[in-house]
């Protein structure tokens, strides 16, 4: 038996799937089906975009929706226009060898005339963003008061973008007796109010741990300073050549310069942002979707709801202000089962915020160092020739032959190999011939945090301030203040960040010592648990060579 009908659903829909050339269900859809199907049970999934969670509500609303009932029996809420298109796409799909279902995405931006006359047509399964919708309920364009199932997807995505009245309003117009199923990457808070508002006993289910990474995602960062950002950017960039990523920055000026910028130094790719009308953005989707771009550049909020498969980098050209935006970031590579690497341009300042994604995500990020230029440069250089040992001679070329061979006659092996490697260097190839080195220095300047991290029993208590504090440490053991960087100043206590050489200098001036009447104690920082020694140990430990896309 097909594993999809194994979970009790029936032959058109399994033939849709089949159809689709999905093989087996997704770990989400495996256990929520057969729940969704055959309990009457409110329920809340855990999942990113990328698991098969549009499918895991999807399939089991296309069963139950009844053809032949010109009711609306489904609504799914989705926080972007995207969404619902892809919902609504996804849906029809499953429901294409049912007779007369009919399945609507509605959302703002659009001709609200003509989703008004989609309407009056009957629709059974309703995809809508909650602005629209509600604009369509005041304008009694829509009933929602027979519908036996609400989805909300990407509930925290609705509440980021303040749907919070939209959708309280909304789910008052429902029915008493239907049954709410939540999706959400994330549970903050509000997610759970929402949840403990409007749903019975909810049934749980988390793919992964909430809040976590998705495995398939390969997360690293790199240090490197703000000048050196674009070039570093398209180092990683040329350094698979069949990258197909999404570069994400936090403003509409950023990513329209940088995909600028990119295009003008012969990149394939386009910025998608909130100054773009909707036609643009749909014009710029499609030629990323069919590969015409091979690197988009997004903000964050325009690129919610985007759902492209096989990307194979999400780069961080910034941290995301908000943390809970690096999830829905990276979440757009390692979908179904795919690796992804999903790698922050860090600020050297950004070390503390990546630590605390990492407590958040209960993932490790790799250090990684930006390829050289001359790594580059020879990787490309053995990627043409590799082609060439693959490629098939073509047949018009063949009568010629002798006379080609006639004209570079005398030439050795050697020669001809190093003539043909020259003329194929491109001027991108030859500018990474030339390139400097990016990866910032194992400094500990002002802004680093690189080094070793020191403690000492010296705090406010003992100086005055910060600046107190260094001319202290500088003056006992005659280092310059350059080679301190980050200092954390408690009452009793300080932690610094110092380069490796000076930190000894310091240890010897200080450790042992009196101060005040009191034994001074200065020792490299230990975490206390087990736990934290062994992430402490994945920061410390040395930065690991990009190896570019896993398989
Ligand atoms: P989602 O997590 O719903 O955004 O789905 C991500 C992508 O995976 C979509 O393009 C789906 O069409 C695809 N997909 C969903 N379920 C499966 C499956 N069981 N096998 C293969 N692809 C799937």
């Amino acid at each position: 038996m097909n594993e999809f009908s194994a979970l009790g659903l029936s032959q058109p829909v399994v033939d849709a799937i089949a159809a689709l050339g999905f093989e087996r269900p997704t770990s989400i859809q495996s256990q929520a089906i057969p729940k969704l199907l055959h309990d009457d049970t409110d329920f809340i999934g855990l999942a990113q975009t990328g698991t098969g969670k549009t499918a895991a509500f999807g399939l089991p609303l296309v069963e139950m929706a009844d053809a032949s009932v010109p009711e609306t029996q489904a609504l799914i809420l989705a926080p972007t226009r995207e969404l619902c298109l892809q919902i609504s796409r996804e849906l029809a799909q499953f429901g294409q060898y049912q007779k007369g279902l009919r399945i609507l995405p509605v959302y703002g931006g659009a001709d609200i005339g003509k989703q008004i006359r989609e309407l009056k047509k009957g629709i059974h399964i309703l995809a809508a963003t909650p602005g629209r919708l509600r604009d369509l309920m005041r304008r009694g364009a829509v009933d929602i008061s027979k519908v036996q199932y609400v989805v909300l997807d990407e509930a925290d995505e609705m509440l980021n973008m303040g749907f919070k009245e939209e959708i309280d309003e909304i789910l008052q117009k429902t029915p008493e007796s239907k049954l709410t199923w939540l999706f959400s990457a994330t549970m903050p808070e509000e997610v759970r109010r929402i949840s403990n508002q409007y749903m019975v006993k909810p049934f749980e289910l988390s793919v992964g741990q909430p809040n976590t990474g998705n495995e398939d995602i390969d997360h690293q960062y790199v240090a490197v300073r703000p000048k050196d950002r674009y070039d570093a950017l398209r180092r990683f960039l040329d350094y698979d050549s069949d990258v197909y990523g999404l570069v994400f920055c936090r403003t509409r000026r950023d990513a329209g310069e940088l995909a600028e910028q990119l295009t003008r130094d012969g990149y394939r790719t386009d910025a998608l942002h909130g100054d773009l009308s909707q036609a643009q953005r749909d014009r710029v989707m499609e030629r990323f979707r069919s590969r015409h771009i091979r690197i988009l550049i997004a903000t964050d909020v325009a690129a919610r709801g985007i759902d492209v498969d096989n990307i194979t980098h999400v780069f961080h050209y910034n941290i995301p202000e908000d943390l809970n935006f690096y999830t829905h970031r990276s979440g757009r590579t390692g979908r179904i089962g795919r690796k992804g690497i999903s790698l922050i341009l860090a600020h050297p300042k950004d070390l503390a915020l990546i630590r605390r994604l990492e407590k958040r995500l209960k993932t490790q990020f790799s250090p990684v160092e930006i390829p050289s230029g001359q790594e580059i440069f020879e990787k490309r250089l053995l990627g043409f020739f590799r082609r060439i040992k693959k490629a098939e001679g073509h047949e018009a070329i063949r009568p010629m032959l002798p006379q080609l061979m006639e004209e570079l006659e005398g030439l050795s092996r050697e020669e001809l190999i190093h003539r043909l490697a020259s003329m194929t260097m491109s001027r991108g190839m030859k500018t990474h011939l030339n390139g400097k080195e990016l990866n910032a220095k194992n400094k500990a300047s002002r802004s680093s945090t690189k080094g070793v991290e020191l403690f000492i029993n010296i705090g406010n208590m003992d100086v005055e301030g910060k600046a107190g504090f260094l001319s202290l440490i500088c003056n006992q053991s005659g280092i310059p203040g350059s080679a301190v960087g980050k200092i954390s100043l408690n009452e009793k206590h300080t932690f610094f960040y110092m380069e490796e050489e000076a930190a000894e200098k310091v240890i010897r001036a200080f450790d042992g010592k009196e101060y005040q009447g009191r034994e001074l104690r200065v020792n490299s920082s230990q975490p206390k648990t087990g736990k934290k020694k062994m992430k402490k140990k994945a920061f410390k430990k040395g930065k690991k060579k990009y190896q570019g896309a896993r398989g």
